[in-house]
C-alpha cells in the first residue's frame, strides 16, 4: 500500500529542508524527495552569507533588506557552529560607478548629474546607516570608519585606497545549512529521501499521488500537500511532473566565485565596488583560502551543469585586481563553482536587477500546491513560516512558528561559545591538534564528540583518509548525514576537497561504495 503524508517536499536544498523542518515540528507527517545530494544545486554554491544586501538598498529593497537584516542573528543563535559575524571592509573609491539601471543612481543622476555615475561617499555612508537600524542588532557590531594605511586591512589593498568603511554581516556554511535542516526534520518525524526524483505529480480525489524513482526502482506515495521547492527546476515541476502550464517563470541567473589562495593576513572581508556599478566580496576562506565572487549572467541550459567560464574567472580576477597589491592571476585560482539563483521573473532587463525577494503561489484547486519561487539562504527560516501560513488552513490546530530560537543539531550553545567548545574537546582529545578541532567543532558543534566517542588516540578513529579526515568522520557523514559519494563529503559537508588529492578522494568513494552495513545504519 501506498504511504501516506500530510505534506511532501519536492526539492532538497536549503528552502524545501526548512519547509519540511518547520512542518514536521508541527506535527505533520512529512516526505521530501531530492533527486541528487541534499543541497547539490544552488544551495552549496552560495556567496554563504546571512546578509541583509547591502546593495538591494540602491533598489529600494527596503522591505526585502530590513527582514533578512533581522534575521541574522535569530540564526546566528540557532547554529553558531556553522555561522559566525563577519566584517566587511569596503575601500572608498572615486573611480567606481553605479549600477545605472538602479533607482538611487537614476534619481542622483536627474537631482545631481555632475556626479557623473559615481555613488558619493556620503550616499554609502547613509546606506550602512540604514543597514545599522533598518533590522535591530544585539550581537553585531555597527559599521566605523577605516584609515587604511598602515592597517591590516589596508596592507593588502594598493595604496591609493585611504579610507573604507567596515560593517557586519555574518557567515554560514551554506550546504551543512542544508543537511542539518534535513537532520532535525528526520528527528521530528520526517522521511528524508536522497537520490530520488519525483517524476510525475497528479490529482487523484483529495489526494496528490506521487510517483518517485529512486536506483531504477519506483514507488508511489500519496499526500494531502504537495510543495514544489525545486529551486532552478520549479517551472520544469510544474509543467513536467505536475503536468500544469502555468505563467509563472524563474529567471536562471549563473553567479560563479572563485577560490585563490589566501590575499590578506586578517580575517575579515572586503565588498569592492565595480567600474561597471557592480560589486564582488573578497572572503577569507577555509583558514588559507580566499574566496571571490560573484558574477551575475543570465543562465541558459541544466542548471546542474552551471560552471564558472574562464570569461567570468577573468572578470573577477580583473576586478579584484583593481584593488589587491599583488595581483592575482589564473595560475592562482585552485578551485571555482557556480550556482544558478531561481529568480522570480519581475521583469527586470538586467540579471543583477531582478528581484532576490521570494514569492510563495499557492494553487488550491483540488488538493493543495505550493510553488516556491526565489528566495535567499538568509530568508529560508522565514519563507518556511510564509509557507506555513499559506498552507495552515488546510491543517487546523497545529502550533504556532516554533523554529526561531530553536537550534540546529549540534547548535545547542551560546552564539560566542566556539571557542570554549574547541578548547574543551581538545582537553577530551588530546590528540587532535587546533585546527583539527576546530573543523570539528565548526563542523559539528556540541555533535563533535559523538563523534569521536571513546577514542583514546587517532588511530583509535579508524582510517586516515588524509586532511584529519577518518573512518570515524565519514561513517558519521554517511550514517547521519545522507552522504553517499567522496563528492557529498569533500564539496559539500566539509570543503577538504580544496586538502586532499586525487588519489585521497578516490579512496574516499572506494569506501564509500562498499556501502554502509546494516549494522550502522541500526546504530543511528
Ligand atoms: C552565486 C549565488 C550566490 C548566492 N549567495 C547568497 C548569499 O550569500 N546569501 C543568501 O542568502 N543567498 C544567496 N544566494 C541565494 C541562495 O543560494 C538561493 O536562494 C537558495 O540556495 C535557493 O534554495 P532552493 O532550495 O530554492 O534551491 P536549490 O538549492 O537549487 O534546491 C532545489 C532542489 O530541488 C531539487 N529538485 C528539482 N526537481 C526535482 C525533482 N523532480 N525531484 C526531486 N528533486 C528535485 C534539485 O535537485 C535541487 O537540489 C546565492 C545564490 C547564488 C546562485
Amino acid at each position: 500500500m501506498a504511504a501516506h503524508y500530510d505534506l511532501f517536499v519536492i526539492g532538497g536544498g536549503i528552502n524545501g529542508c526548512g519547509i519540511a523542518r518547520d512542518a514536521a515540528g508541527r506535527g505533520l507527517s512529512v516526505c521530501l524527495a531530492e533527486m541528487g545530494d541534499l543541497g547539490g544545486a544552488t544551495s552549496s554554491a552560495s556567496t554563504k552569507l546571512f546578509h541583509g544586501g547591502l546593495r538591494y538598498l540602491e533598489f529600494f529593497e527596503f522591505g526585502l533588506v530590513r527582514h533578512a537584516l533581522a534575521e541574522r542573528e535569530v540564526l546566528l543563535r540557532a547554529m553558531p557552529h556553522i555561522s559566525w559575524p563577519l566584517r566587511f571592509v569596503l575601500p572608498l573609491s572615486h573611480e567606481m560607478r553605479f549600477d545605472s539601471t538602479t533607482p538611487t543612481s537614476r534619481l542622483l543622476g536627474a537631482i545631481m548629474p555632475w556626479l557623473k555615475g559615481r555613488r558619493p561617499d556620503w550616499l554609502i555612508r547613509l546606506g550602512l546607516f540604514l543597514y545599522d537600524h533598518l533590522g535591530g542588532r544585539k550581537i553585531l557590531p555597527g559599521t566605523k570608519t577605516l584609515h587604511l594605511p598602515d592597517t591590516p586591512e589596508g596592507a593588502a589593498l594598493q595604496d591609493r585606497f585611504t579610507k573604507a568603511y567596515e560593517y557586519s554581516d555574518c557567515w554560514v556554511e551554506d550546504a551543512r545549512l542544508v543537511v542539518l535542516n534535513a537532520r532535525d526534520a528526520e528527528a521530528r518525524g520526517a522521511r528524508i529521501l536522497t537520490r530520488t526524483k519525483v517524476t510525475a505529480a497528479r490529482r487523484v480525489g483529495d489526494r496528490w499521488q506521487i510517483t518517485l524513482a529512486r536506483g531504477g526502482v519506483s514507488e508511489q506515495v500519496k499526500a494531502r500537500a504537495l510543495v514544489n521547492a525545486g529551486g532552478p527546476w520549479v517551472a520544469d515541476v510544474v509543467q513536467g511532473v505536475i503536468g500544469q502550464n502555468s505563467h509563472e517563470t524563474v529567471r536562471l541567473v549563473r553567479g560563479s566565485h572563485i577560490v585563490v589562495p589566501r590575499v590578506a593576513g586578517h580575517d575579515k572581508a572586503y565588498f569592492l565596488q565595480g567600474r561597471d556599478g557592480r560589486i564582488i566580496f573578497v572572503i577569507p576562506y577555509e583558514s588559507d583560502f580566499t574566496l571571490i565572487g560573484t558574477t551575475d549572467a543570465d543562465h541558459q541550459g541544466d542548471a546542474r551543469v552551471a560552471r564558472c567560464t574562464e570569461a567570468e574567472r577573468d572578470y573577477l580576477l580583473a576586478f579584484a585586481n583593481e584593488y589587491l597589491k599583488l595581483p592575482l592571476s589564473a595560475a592562482d585560482v585552485v578551485w571555482s563553482y557556480s550556482g544558478v539563483r531561481p529568480l522570480y521573473d519581475d521583469g527586470a532587463t538586467s540579471a543583477t536587477a531582478a528581484t532576490r525577494d521570494y514569492v510563495l503561489s499557492l494553487d488550491e484547486n483540488g488538493p493543495v500546491l505550493l510553488n516556491i519561487f526565489g528566495g535567499k539562504i538568509t530568508t529560508y527560516r522565514t519563507l518556511a513560516e510564509d509557507a506555513w501560513d499559506k498552507l495552515k488552513p488546510h491543517f487546523p490546530g497545529r502550533r504556532d512558528h516554533w523554529t526561531a530560537g530553536v537550534a540546529l543539531p549540534g547548535g545547542d550553545f551560546p552564539v560566542d561559545g566556539v571557542g570554549l567548545l574547541i578548547e574543551d574537546l581538545r582537553t577530551r582529545y588530546p590528540f587532535l591538534g587546533q585546527a583539527w578541532a576546530t573543523r570539528l567543532i565548526r563542523a559539528y558543534g556540541t555533535e563533535a564528540r559523538k563523534i569521536l566517542g571513546p577514542a583514546q588516540t587517532a588511530a583509535d578513529l579508524g582510517s586516515d583518509f588524509g586532511a584529519t579526515l577518518t573512518e570515524a568522520e565519514l561513517r558519521w557523514l554517511m550514517t547521519r548525514e545522507y552522504a553517499r559519494t567522496a563528492e557529498d563529503v569533500v564539496w559539500r559537508r566539509s570543503k577538504l576537497g580544496l586538502r586532499l588529492g586525487p588519489d585521497q578522494i578516490a579512496a574516499i568513494d572506494a569506501f564509500m561504495a562498499a556501502g554502509v552495513t546494516c549494522a550502522d545504519r541500526a546504530t543511528r
